[in-house]
């Protein structure tokens, strides 16, 4: 089977949805493949929320983050490790990305500064998955563009150095089907379902996946291998709610109320039994630098004392730590007491698993698990608790609080993602670029697999992975439009580019 359209898109998420939507709005004829079988595959049909700037949500509470504070503030955070002209042209169509939200119904709140960035940017679907996603898919097949599902882009095809259509399998019959296209656009969502991808980057760990294992890289690999250049920025955006270990589960739970200490800024240990970290980096910057350098140890531990356990399982960890006014992040996100669930049997399930362990003395859990540096570390960290300064990595002293008497808890964490970055190198307009730096005509990434516009580590301000994927669409979409009026100009005139 062949087609014969303007625009070509692979993937129906942040990206790709309103790339197409733009596309089909401006009148070409665009065709929308998606892997999944559903209309809610996607991440961002799942996603909590965009990063917007200068939105009339956040006009009518007073709150307008304008494009020149959020990009400065995430390009600053880049260190100029991203390209600035795309995170610049990304952050500028936070108000054009709302305005299709608005008009088709999609409702969003703006949410408080979690995470004490200095603003709120960050804005919250209030729909489902299929409510929030169908109406896009509507506004497009409106505006005439056809969105086919169970369709695995897998090569780019390429005419004369440009870009000329797209390869794809057709999931249910197995056909190959040729999509012959003046413009494409790539935007399968990153490689969080390709363990190999993953262990190429981040070594022989396990990353528990909490987004779409559709994305398997097949954007990264189809755009390098159309003569696209690899970013050098490869990362994950991390769980900010908790750690996550792969052994959870086999006893048919879906989670566990002891997955949350990873993130609450006590003690913790790597597979020595010595501290990596400054904990407050986990519990304060878990999306970003604490999610990195939890994905640096692969696997790390939290070591409860005995009362700090108990008290955790009725107090929230910010009561805990004696409520420190200047603890935001403890204050905004770590106020609130677990659910009250059975701790004990659900303490004896992870330990079941294999992923928890109780001991009455240090020295027997340190026997117990191999963390043999366990009891001089906790040696050590008691002496910075009881001067109340940490000069080994400087956590604030309203965080150290001493490892009391047993029985001891470890839990043992590993690194878990929403999604991960990493792609391909593009200029400021979403195309691709080779290794000489030269623009492959009519060949866009967009997304996360856009790899220029995502940092490692992942920024700071929440919201920033969908809400730059929005605008990257839209940035990929209006210049796939100039790009196929300007070469339907020349096809006119005769000219040859
Ligand atoms: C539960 C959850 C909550 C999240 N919450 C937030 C949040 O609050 N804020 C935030 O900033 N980020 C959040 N994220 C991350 C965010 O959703 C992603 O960063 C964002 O969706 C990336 O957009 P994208 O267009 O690159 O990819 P996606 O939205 O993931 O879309 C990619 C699409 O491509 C499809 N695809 C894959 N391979 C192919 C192929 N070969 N051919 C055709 N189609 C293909 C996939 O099935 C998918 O539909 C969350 C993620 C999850 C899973």
């Amino acid at each position: 089977m062949t087609k014969r359209v303007d625009v070509v898109i692979a993937g129906s998420g942040a990206a790709g949805m309103l790339a197409a939507i733009r596309t089909a709005e401006s009148g070409l004829s665009c065709v929308l493949l998606e892997k999944g079988r559903s209309i809610a595959s996607s991440n961002a049909a799942r996603c909590g929320g965009p990063a917007l700037a200068q939105t009339r949500l956040q006009e009518r509470e007073g709150e307008t983050v304008t494009a020149e504070r959020l990009f400065s503030h995430m390009y600053g955070f880049s260190r100029g490790t991203v390209n600035a002209g795309l995170l610049r042209a990304a952050i500028d169509k936070g108000r054009e990305a709302e305005a299709i939200f608005v008009k088709n119904g999609l409702r969003m709140t703006l949410l408080e500064d979690s995470y004490g960035v200095g603003f709120r940017a960050r804005h919250f679907f209030l729909d489902p998955p299929v409510k929030r996603w169908t109406p896009l898919a509507d506004a497009f097949r409106a505006a005439g563009g056809e969105l086919l599902f169970e369709r695995e882009a897998f090569r780019v095809l390429l005419s004369g150095g440009k870009a000329a259509g797209l390869l794809a399998r057709n999931l249910r019959t197995g056909e190959e089907e040729r999509y012959e296209a003046d413009a494409v656009i790539v935007a399968t969502g990153g490689f969080l379902g390709s363990d190999e991808l993953l262990r190429a980057h981040f070594g022989d760990i396990f990353v528990n996946p909490l987004g779409s294992r559709l994305s398997d890289g097949a954007g990264l690999r189809m755009l390098t291998e159309a003569g696209g250049m690899e970013e050098r920025a490869f990362g994950i955006c991390a769980n900010e709610f908790g750690g996550s270990n792969h052994l959870l589960g086999s006893r048919g739970r879906r989670s566990s109320p002891h997955l949350r200490y990873a993130v609450y800024g006590g003690l913790l240990l790597n597979r020595q039994g010595r501290r990596f970290v400054n904990e407050q980096l986990l519990s304060d910057h878990a999306l970003s630098a604490g999610g990195e350098a939890a994905l640096r140890e692969g696997v790390f531990y939290a070591l409860l004392d005995g009362e700090t356990y108990a008290r955790l399982q009725t107090e929230p960890p910010y009561r805990v730590y004696g409520e420190p006014e200047e603890w935001h992040v403890g204050k905004r996100c770590l106020n609130t007491p677990p659910d009250a669930a059975d701790s004990e049997g659900e303490l004896r399930k992870d330990i079941e698993e294999g992923w928890a362990f109780r001991a009455e003395s240090l020295s027997a859990l340190a026997a117990q698990t191999g963390l043999t540096a366990l009891p001089e570390t906790v040696a050590a960290y008691n002496a910075a608790c009881r001067a109340g300064h940490d000069g080994r990595f400087g956590k604030a002293p309203y965080l150290l609080r001493e490892i009391g008497a047993g029985p001891y808890t470890l839990f043992q964490y590993e690194p878990s993602a929403w999604c991960t970055f990493g792609g391909v190198r593009t200029d400021a307009f979403c195309r691709v670029l080779t290794r000489a730096q030269e623009p492959i005509p009519g060949l866009y990434a967009a997304g996360v697999d856009a790899g220029s516009c995502y940092t490692v580590p992942y920024y700071d301000n929440e919201g920033a992975a969908v809400g730059l994927a929005f605008g990257l669409g839209l940035v990929a979409a209006d210049d796939a439009v100039r790009y196929c009026r300007e070469a339907a100009s020349r096809g006119k005139t005769g000219e040859t580019a």
